[in-house]
């Protein structure tokens, strides 16, 4: 499995001239490219492939001198990330995703918005003993080795953000073999109140920064607006505004990390809602589809973390998760709508927070033939007969959870 290394690099001033003017490079090869795939395929409708590409770059390294003197293979890199890219695009459009407005076309970069270069370790990069990092046309560059790295390198890359210069290494390491996690399994229903709620009913709030981040953002991107285009005022308010937004990446990143990890070391399977499908079923709700995106970027952290550490980590079609009762599998007559915050079941008396009503359906849908389902209000009633409810209709498409 593939881990990535981040670290801040600090460039001399020759340096990161010399970063600045490699990134122009691989951006003006980038927008080529693109414009050439753009072209074949409004005129002639068919597909660039990379291979084409590539073979094109050998031949414009002959005339081009900012080309001739960029290391190649990090210029087949830039070519592949262009192909992932135009590949992402052809996937949405497949999936249907973004019912809500047309799948977006790769964009051509302007200036300052392209803001790598990779490199394969061993051709044009490499890491030298005194904690350095040397790139082809570049030098050596100093980074802050805050963590030693483990398995094999395979790729360095050099990136600026708004505040500095981070040098990322990748490296392989070998797949976990060790005994599968013997820990218990857990659902979790990920939501907007809470950031999730697991089948115990423990909840993990949002972090408390979130909301007054948010404000904070909205008054820096007024601020951009308000000045001039062009103007050095703009320049500014621009560069703080980019400034605080990778603050708020980083504070989420963060603790998307320290939550996975909390799960990953407390249980041995984790299911969690197919993202999607969810974001399929209310692809026309804007409000909620734009909190995906920090979902899925922590379920991919999740599914990282648990790869290494022998936990299996399940996505289950969310369907009827939120609207069936986890006590006796029976759908309500009457849908619950979002302002309902408890589950009431008119069959069985069962009465439940919503999200930790629906985390409990989750995990008994992706690993159903266990012993999980537990009683977690003092036992209702005597059960008596449906309240006008087909009992039939209920199950429908939905696996009636084990009585205990
Ligand atoms: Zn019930």
């Amino acid at each position: 499995m593939q881990k990535a290394y981040k670290y801040r690099a600090y460039p001399s001033k020759e340096q990161e001239q010399a970063m600045l003017s490699l990134l122009n490079t691989h951006r003006h090869l980038y927008n080529e490219a693109l414009s050439q795939r753009k072209h074949f395929y409004e005129s002639e409708k068919r597909t660039v492939t990379y291979k084409e590409q590539s073979a094109q770059l050998t031949q414009d390294r002959k005339v081009n001198p900012y080309l001739a003197g960029a290391n190649f293979s990090s210029c087949q890199r830039t070519l592949r990330r262009l192909d992932r890219a135009m590949q992402a695009f052809f996937r949405r459009i497949k999936a249907g995703e973004n019912a809500h407005r047309a799948p977006g076309y790769p964009r051509f970069r302007g200036y300052g918005r392209f803001d790598s270069v990779e490199f394969t370790i061993g051709d044009g990069a490499k890491l030298t003993k005194d904690c350095k990092a040397r790139f082809m046309g570049v030098g050596d560059v100093k980074i802050k080795m805050h963590r030693p790295i483990l398995g094999d390198l395979k790729t360095a890359r050099f990136k600026k953000e708004a505040n500095g210069w981070y040098v990322v290494v990748s490296s392989v390491l070998p797949d976990f073999d060790g005994e599968p996690s013997e820990n218990p399994s857990v659902g979790i229903d990920l939501g907007l109140k809470s950031f999730f709620v697991d089948s115990n009913g423990d909840e993990v709030k949002p972090p408390k920064l979130y909301r007054k981040a948010q404000k904070k953002l909205k008054r820096l991107q007024r601020a951009v607006a308000r000045k001039k285009r062009g103007g050095s005022n703009r320049r500014k308010a621009v560069k703080h505004l980019a400034k605080f937004s990778q603050h708020v990446k980083n504070q989420r990143g963060d603790f998307h990390h320290k939550t996975a990890l909390d799960l990953v070391k407390k249980f041995g399977k984790i299911a969690h809602e197919d993202l999607n499908v969810k974001s399929m079923i209310r692809s026309l709700n804007l409000a909620k589809s734009c909190h995906d995106a920090g979902w899925s970027g922590f379920i991919a952290i999740l599914s990282h973390k648990a790869e290494s550490a022998g936990v299996e980590v399940v996505a289950v079609n969310p369907r009827h998760t939120t609207q069936t009762c986890s006590n006796c599998g029976c759908l309500p007559v009457v849908s619950l709508t979002l302002r309902d915050r408890l589950y009431n079941c008119l069959h069985c008396g069962f009465s439940l927070d919503r999200d930790f009503n629906a985390a409990i359906n989750i995990k008994n849908k992706a690993f159903p033939c266990q012993e999980n389902t537990r009683s977690l209000v003092a036992s209702p009633t005597a059960r008596t007969e449906p309240l006008g409810v087909n009992q039939e209709d209920c199950l429908m498409d939905f696996p009636r959870s084990p009585r205990l």
